[in-house]
């Protein structure tokens, strides 16, 4: 199966960033899915929706509640997820969709909140879902300011606006801390060629938003020439970069990814397993891939992410995504965990 991660990744690619008080780092953030992956979610039935996810309640509340007693004061932090309503009428849908369009019909940021928060998942980053909403931030926007202290935010703009530079500072005040960025964003093929792309990043340490790509591996290459530009920027990577995406997990583009991390301010987002490798459960095979991006990054700039509401698609689920890095990982220390599912995405996404 496919995921969000791709439809806009196979055609093109991406990734993300924020800040950080506490190192002066900045970074960005994003979102992913693909058409495959979109139209598996729709054949996922609202029932079946509802029941894997009660299943990964009850499976996950153990031990997660002894962890977080033992371990982690505040709670784990998902670096993704998505939200959207039927309320079509307050928040239009882009082009001619409807509310059938819309699979699962509903995810709120309650019903995100009553599958996260049992396992001691407490805050999330929410990715803007153009799929729905395009560049219409108008729903994470709301739900940020219902919910204070709980969603950070992730959004998407048009790089070739005339008002660019105050919309960044706009949403900043409206909680978001990173810009989800696509191949093709600004009209061409490569970032460095849009002079929109180029002002986002420049403008990114400035405003306290990280760039967040979607991208394939393929597109590696132009992630690096746009840090070496742009240094400053935080950088946060979705989903591995979907390495793996088509099963494969290829070491050439693990390298490329590795590579990265000579960028201080460059994180990667441990993210979307339904989507890479097997993509199933329990995903040890991404254990490998993990372990080069620890020994490279350090877990102080990896971050873990659901991507639900697609993680939560069977035979995958959100307890299976926490487990991989809470139980699952034998070379992770407690500390080790604490930045992967707390601390790294705090400092980025939780921060000034
Ligand atoms: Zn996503």
């Amino acid at each position: 199966m496919l995921i969000e991660l791709e439809q806009h990744a196979l055609k093109n690619h991406g990734s993300l960033a924020r800040n950080s008080k506490e190192t002066g780092r900045k970074m960005n953030s994003g979102r992913d899915v693909d058409t495959e992956r979109e139209k598996r979610v729709r054949n996922c039935d609202r029932r079946t929706f509802l029941k894997s996810t009660s299943l990964a309640l009850g499976t996950s509340f153990g031990f997660s509640k002894i962890f977080a007693e033992d371990n982690m004061k505040s709670g784990f932090i998902d670096c993704h997820s998505h939200v959207w309503t039927d309320d079509i009428e307050s928040y239009p849908l882009q082009g001619t969709q409807t509310v059938a369009d819309l699979q699962p019909r509903t995810f709120t940021p309650e019903e995100l909140l009553a599958i996260a928060e049992p396992v001691g998942v407490d805050r999330v980053v929410l990715i803007q879902h153009t799929i729905y909403h395009d560049k219409d931030n108008s729903y994470l926007i709301d739900t940020i300011e219902r919910f204070p202290g709980r969603f950070s935010g992730v959004a998407c703009v048009e790089p070739r606006a005339e008002n660019l530079s105050d919309s960044l500072v706009s949403l900043h005040a409206s909680g978001f801390r990173g810009l989800r960025i696509r191949p093709g964003d600004g009209g061409v093929k490569l970032w460095s060629d849009s002079d929109g792309m180029n002002a986002m990043w420049r403008q990114g340490p400035e405003v306290g938003l990280a760039m967040c790509p979607l991208i394939n591996p393929e597109y590696l290459p132009e992630v690096d020439r746009m840090c070496q530009s742009f240094p400053e920027t935080t950088v946060v990577i979705d989903h591995f970069a979907r390495i793996g995406i088509d099963g494969t997990i290829r070491q050439s583009d693990l390298d490329n990814l590795v590579r990265l991390a000579r960028f201080p301010n460059v994180f990667v987002k441990v993210s979307a397993y339904y989507a890479l490798g097997e993509k199933q459960p329990p995903h040890r095979e991404l254990i490998p891939m993990i372990r080069q991006l620890y020994d490279a990054f350090s877990p102080q700039r990896l971050m873990w992410g659901s991507d639900c509401p697609y993680q939560l698609t069977p035979p995958n689920n959100y307890n299976d995504s926490l487990a991989l890095i809470k139980d699952r990982i034998d070379f992770l220390s407690d500390d080790d965990k604490d930045w992967i599912l707390r601390k790294s995405a705090e400092s980025v996404f939780f921060s000034n």
